[in-house]
């Protein structure tokens, strides 16, 4: 039996895919679908960000910016600014991904 009659068999007996996700403060459960699994095994973080309708990469900036949204001017010093923005600490990928671009207060102050 191959890896993809064990998923159907388990499939047709009724025995879920279950993953448990990290999200901004506690984790989610989320269900796979039986094509979804060797994928996962895979790339977890590919299959992932289609789950939440971002890309990979997206997905992936916003686990390593600990799900936070961090500004995106440039400091008097050449480097990326990585103050958090106001009200972006901690928040879903969705919002993370609609969200950048903009700026922290002390940048948005200056840009006034
Ligand atoms: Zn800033």
């Amino acid at each position: 039996m191959n890896e993809e009659q064990f998923l159907n068999m388990l499939d047709e007996k009724g025995i879920g895919f279950i993953i448990t996700v990290p999200v901004p403060l506690g984790y989610q459960q989320v269900l796979l679908k039986k094509d979804q699994v060797l994928e996962y095994l895979a790339d977890k973080y590919s299959v992932l960000a289609k789950c939440y309708g971002v890309s990979r990469s997206e997905y992936v900036t916003w686990l390593d910016q600990d799900m936070s949204v961090q500004c995106c001017a440039t400091t008097v010093k050449g480097k990326r600014c990585k103050n958090v923005i106001t009200g972006g600490l901690h928040v879903s990928v969705e919002q993370w991904v609609k969200s950048q671009g903009l700026l922290c207060d002390l940048h948005e102050e200056k840009g006034k």
